[in-house]
């Protein structure tokens, strides 16, 4: 054959092989394309890449009941134990999902077993191909515990305003009974003002403490001098101080700022106080400071409110930081005392981005120290300017 026809056949042959691997290619694309995506048919690679970044906890499960991938939240939900389905209950539903080809969509409900909590989940099941199912779950347990706390804190109001009212029902009643009786009226009298006092707190307490429990607990806003609160602070707790011979000090501060709602502030500080006054002895000392104070480069506001009353039993002092929890209910109660103080003061500080802490011992003293973070410059960009305003 002579060279040029041979080199002419061989380049023929080669374009003609080209040619087909195109052709084949171009064919399984249209095909692909005509057969349309099947639901559910994203090859596994791809779902794993993707449940990284899922919001909920996720799982894929392999044909043979092995996890393929779990991602962290799914990891937190206990959804995996290594390289098995987490708990029986989701594993015979994986198995049931899998040999019906229906998905499943509601609760996943773990019994407790030792040492591992219950849990409850609200989740999805279903086929993605070839056996491999996947699991997509939300944790609810957490949103039964606010539940949970919310009831009880319904429960325990209901309980708390029922003292009052009922005792203000019977002096009614007394009082009626008594109605000759001038001496024993006036006792009546005194006590139903003394109980309307201390539902008109409670009411009051309760409507504070639901709003700085809500998302946008503050009032306002605004550039605090710490002395301005503690000013105030002072003031309102002059008479229960007098009534009580307890002399409130206050030491010489250095000026400070900080941002937030003033008036929420003077209420956390007054409660320190009027505890302070409440749970020391007849002419006690309370000491009120504020100074400012740096820790691990941040800079702080520390209004500490010392006595030198009852003092708290080590065990009792992070109790007392919860609704309604008193360490003598009657000492509280005959100091006019609801149980909600402390829980007011902690979520006040929450709400400033600061703490409330406490030192104490028994028959010592207590110190209650009130961190907030120092306002250090000039005046808040959107702070309304009082000068101008006065003009
Ligand atoms: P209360 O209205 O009963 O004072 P609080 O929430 O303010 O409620 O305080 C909870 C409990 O903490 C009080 O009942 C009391 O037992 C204890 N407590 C608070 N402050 C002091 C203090 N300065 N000294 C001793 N005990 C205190």
């Amino acid at each position: 054959m002579p060279p040029v026809l041979a080199g002419l056949i061989g380049a023929v042959t080669m374009l003609a092989l080209v040619l087909l691997v195109v052709a084949v290619r171009r064919g399984l694309a249209l095909r692909r394309q005509l057969s349309g995506p099947r639901p559910g048919s994203v090859t596994p690679p791809d779902l794993g890449a993707a449940i990284d970044f899922s919001a909920s906890g996720a799982m894929i499960v392999g044909s043979h009941d092995e996890v393929l991938k779990v991602n962290e939240l799914g990891q937190a939900m206990s959804l995996a134990r290594g390289s098995r389905v987490g708990f029986k209950e989701l594993l015979e539903l994986v198995r049931r999902v899998r040999n019906s080809g229906e998905p499943f969509v509601g609760r996943l409900q773990r019994e407790r077993e030792p040492g591992r909590e219950a849990t409850e989940l609200s989740g999805r099941v279903f086929p993605v191909s070839d056996g491999i199912i996947m699991v997509l779950a939300e944790d609810e347990s957490a949103s039964r515990r606010v539940d949970a706390v919310r009831r009880d804190f319904v429960a325990n109001v209901s309980h708390e305003l029922k003292t009052p009212i009922g005792a203000i029902a019977i002096l009614a009643e007394a009082i009626e009974a008594a109605s000759d009786d001038q001496t024993e009226v006036t006792r009546f009298v005194e006590r139903l003002q003394r109980e309307t006092a201390r539902l008109a707190e409670l009411v009051n307490q309760i409507i504070d403490l639901s709003r700085l429990q809500s998302s946008d607990p503050l009032l306002s806003r605004t550039v605090v001098e710490v002395d301005e609160i503690v000013d105030e602070a002072l003031a309102r707790s002059r008479e229960s101080a007098a009534k009580r011979s307890v002399s409130v000090i206050r030491a010489k501060s250095v000026p400070s700022r900080v941002v937030g709602d003033r008036w929420q502030l003077a209420d956390a500080v007054t409660n320190l106080v009027q505890n302070a006054i409440s749970y020391s002895g007849e002419k006690a000392r309370v000491v009120v400071t504020a100074a400012p104070v740096s820790e691990d480069g941040e800079d702080f506001v520390d209004i500490k409110v010392a006595d030198n009353g009852i003092g708290i039993p080590l065990e009792e002092q992070e109790r007392i930081f919860e609704r309604f929890y008193r360490v003598d209910y009657g000492r509280s109660r005959d100091s006019g005392g609801t149980g909600l103080g402390l829980s007011i003061v902690r979520h006040i500080a929450g709400a400033h981005g600061g703490e409330v802490k406490v030192w104490s011992r028994p028959h010592q003293g207590s110190t209650f120290t009130l961190r907030l973070p120092a306002f250090l410059g000039e005046a808040l960009p959107d702070e309304p300017d009082d000068e101008s305003e006065g003009d």
